[in-house]
């Protein structure tokens, strides 16, 4: 007999965490459109307007002209086209290591690293926070998956000391923790990871385009060696278009051609998509203002929300989540922010901890100075309303 899925629906929607779709009637902007209604959007990971930018569409249409939509066949086979290898070549000049691999998603990318670098006799530790397509990863792998307490270094050593006899061990972390917006320790937890020869995956995908002075992520910002640890990105946040990477040597790169399961047996991204995603990766490199019009953004509205009373995460991004803990009010509050013209997403268990449902606001370079002031506004009333504040 088929399984009827209706109690379990109800369920999510008596514990107020059901998630539904929504139609969107307009590209990613800072104003969209959901069912007919203009909505200032503060939920999208667009940190820097490129979804929509003329040149990257431009580019998009131009290589749809010269390439046509779909790739045909994974890239091993027929599929790997001139688009592909000249954006793997500006990723890694942008990320300033010797090579860089695409993947179709970030969420494949992590699927396709992890399980190609360690196996049985490993070890995987994984901060606790850490995003759901890393942890769906360590468990593709036969490692033994350790996860230690969020940014907690001295809990880290701790598991590294009690590894017993060495083995190959992977220490997993985001750069820029996406549900918190909070960075990694990564001087410290590089350090610690040289000390008991284990290697450092970062996942950056919040962290590119957004952190160090020409936004190359969290290894530039924190002024570290890209040599010495491996980093995986998406192209769907900061750069605007879709597909994942992994940033790290040639040989890293090889070996991933040769065993990553996500990469082999998988369709080339369109060729279309990987021209736009050049064209974005250079606006990033010539227009800095951008990235600037983005950190004065987040400093504005980070310090208002601070002063009017809301408890917000250790965020040192664009992230910017305001706890709620409950799910019902995280909802109410959500849909509130809704009638007034703003779009919000509440985020609740199991994307976060039970009791720390959350707002998460997403702020971008294009927020003009009125959209900021009737968000901060707004935020004001529904959150008086609803006694947060
Ligand atoms: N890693 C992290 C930390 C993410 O936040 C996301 C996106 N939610 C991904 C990976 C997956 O990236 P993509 O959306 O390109 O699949």
């Amino acid at each position: 007999m088929l399984r009827d899925f209706k109690q379990e629906v109800k369920a999510f929607e008596t514990q107020h965490l059901r998630r539904q779709l929504r139609i969107m009637e307009s590209p990613a902007d800072t104003t969209i459109t959901i069912d007919g209604r203009q909505l200032i959007s503060m939920a999208s990971n667009n940190y820097l307007g490129l979804a929509n930018h003329p040149a990257v569409r431009q580019a998009a249409i131009e290589a749809i002209e010269q390439w046509g939509v779909g790739a045909g066949a994974a890239r091993l086979i027929s599929g790997n086209m001139a688009p592909h290898v000249q954006l793997e070549e500006d990723l890694a000049q942008f990320k300033q290591v010797e090579a860089t691999l695409t993947f179709g998603t970030g969420y494949s990318t992590n699927l396709g690293l992890i399980p190609s670098l360690i196996d049985r006799d490993g070890l995987i530790l994984a901060d606790r926070y850490c995003h759901a397509s890393l942890i769906d990863a360590c468990r593709l792998t036969k490692a033994k998956l350790r996860v230690f307490h969020h940014n907690d270094v001295e809990h880290l050593e701790r598991l590294l000391k009690k590894r017993g006899k060495a083995c190959p061990t992977l220490v997993v972390t985001e750069g820029v923790f996406s549900m918190d917006g909070d960075l990694a320790p990564l001087p410290d937890l590089l350090t610690l990871c040289q000390h008991h020869d284990a290697t450092l995956l970062i996942d950056d995908a919040h962290g590119t385009g957004v952190m160090g002075l020409k936004g190359r992520g969290t290894v530039e910002h924190f002024g570290l060696n890209p040599k010495d640890v491996i980093q995986i990105g998406t192209l769907s946040k900061a750069i605007g278009t879709s597909g994942g990477y992994v940033a790290g040597t040639t040989s890293l790169k090889e070996y991933l051609i040769n065993t990553s399961k996500a990469f082999i047996y998988t369709t080339a991204q369109p060729p279309a998509i990987a021209a736009a995603t050049s064209a974005s990766i250079q606006i990033i490199q010539n227009e800095p203002d951008r990235r600037q019009r983005l950190w004065d953004n987040r400093n504005y509205l980070y310090s208002e929300l601070k002063n009017m009373g809301f408890q917000l995460t250790n965020t040192q991004s664009p992230i910017l989540p305001l706890i709620v803990k409950s799910s019902e009010t995280a909802m109410k509050m959500s849909q509130a922010l809704n009638e007034a013209g703003i779009f919000v997403p509440a985020i609740r268990p199991p994307t976060v901890p039970k009791n720390s449902s959350r707002l998460r606001l997403a702020i971008c370079s294009e927020h003009s100075n009125e959209q900021r002031l009737k968000v901060l506004d707004t935020l004001c009333k529904v959150g008086k309303q609803i006694r947060l504040i």
